[in-house]
């Protein structure tokens, strides 16, 4: 075997624990911050105002307009509010979307970011940043957006929805399976990916069982860290371009456009990388496509493109887009095969491969 790779860490420190947000306090001061902007969705409006009363005197404030897909409008809201408030560092709680806001605002003001996610998206070990204008969206890679700490309490997932659970499992699933086959991958991301994929495998059919079986948050939570650190770490292929692609142009949710195209781009890929993705069919027992297919449907994931009201016109143009430009992927693809394989995902049919 010939090995060759370079590899780089992510300067982030993770604290990972039951009860470990209760110290956030703590680890503010250890950042010499004294006065925080905790931010969040509105829907997590209520928990993020929770946490700013127990920080107190190193609370600045709470800003809770963090939306999906990061608008360029709510950060430059978000920028103002925390210098009117004189806040030093920002507490992002809750999933991607709160945590993008945090990485946009520290790319523009260099602010430090402490992260607890409530979800298992993996944004939070990321130097990616994907932020919308005028309904475009655009994504970059900066060490500057990467959090100096993130606190991962899975008493704090105790409360994200079964459904969410499981589609948000499967978007950590897709970074793994994708940095499996990474033109840059290394033996350390493809080690966290196949425990990552395992851990999230127990898990979240645990979840469905009991969502308040600690134990499965845990090790989902667990999973979750290892799979984001994949995607942090190394490019991502197919998959994520056409979730992209789904996501920014027709406004398709994140983490549901992961969980359905998962089986088909995973499968597609398993006709020429079947060796690389030997951990995906280890872990879910079949070759790659359809073992991911029958794992996402035992959780009672969505399956089909189609429940998002997209039209076969749709796929069309989503073909067009996402073959527009060339990007590495195991496979070579083209327009034809691309629409071929997003006809399956609309239809929800199990893969073959
Ligand atoms: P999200 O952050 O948009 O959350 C969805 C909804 O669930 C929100 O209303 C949120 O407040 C709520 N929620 C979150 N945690 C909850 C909990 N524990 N209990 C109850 N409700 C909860 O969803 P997401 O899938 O985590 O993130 C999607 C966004 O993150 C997208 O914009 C995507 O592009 C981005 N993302 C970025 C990266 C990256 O590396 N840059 C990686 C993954 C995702």
């Amino acid at each position: 075997m010939t090995l060759s790779f370079t590899y780089q860490g992510s300067a982030a420190r993770i604290v990972f624990g039951r009860g470990t947000s209760a110290r956030i306090g703590e680890w503010i001061e250890k950042l010499g911050c004294r006065s925080a902007l905790v931010l969040s969705t509105p829907h997590q409006a209520s928990d993020a105002e929770a946490l700013a009363a127990r920080l107190g005197s190193l609370s600045a404030g709470v800003f809770a307009k963090a939306a999906m897909h990061t608008p360029v409008a709510v950060t430059d809201e978000a920028v103002q509010v925390a210098a009117k408030l004189g806040a030093d560092c920002v507490v992002s709680l809750g999933g991607g979307s709160t945590t993008g806001l945090g990485k946009a605002m520290a790319l523009r003001t260099d602010i430090p970011q402490i992260v607890i996610p409530t979800t298992y998206a993996g944004s939070e070990v990321t130097p990616i940043l994907g932020q919308t204008e005028g309904g475009q969206k655009t994504t970059l890679r900066d060490p500057k957006v990467v959090p100096e700490i993130v606190i991962y309490d899975p008493d704090l997932t105790l409360g994200l929805p079964v459904a969410m659970s499981v589609t948000s499992g499967l978007n950590a699933i897709a970074h793994a399976a994708e940095g499996l086959y990474a033109e840059d991958r290394n033996p350390i991301a493809s080690l966290m990916a196949a425990e990552g994929m395992r851990a999230l495998k127990d898990a979240l059919p645990a979840i469905i069982r009991d969502a308040q079986d600690i134990a499965a948050r845990e090790k989902a939570l667990y999973g979750a860290w290892l799979c984001g650190t994949v995607l942090g770490q190394v490019a991502m292929s197919l998959h994520h371009k056409l979730c992209h692609t789904l996501g920014g142009s027709f406004d398709t949710s994140h983490a549901e456009t992961h969980a359905i195209m998962l089986p088909h781009t995973i499968g597609f890929n398993a006709a020429v990388a079947g060796d690389l993705l030997r951990p995906v069919a280890e872990v879910f027992g079949g070759p790659p496509g359809p073992a991911l297919y029958d794992f996402a449907t035992s959780v009672g994931a969505p399956t089909r493109l189609k429940a998002f009201g997209l039209t076969e016109t749709d796929l069309d143009r989503a073909a067009e887009i996402a073959t527009r430009n060339p990007y590495s992927n195991p496979r070579p693809i083209d327009r034809g095969s691309i629409r071929r394989l997003l006809q399956q995902a609309w239809d929800g049919t199990r893969p073959r491969a």
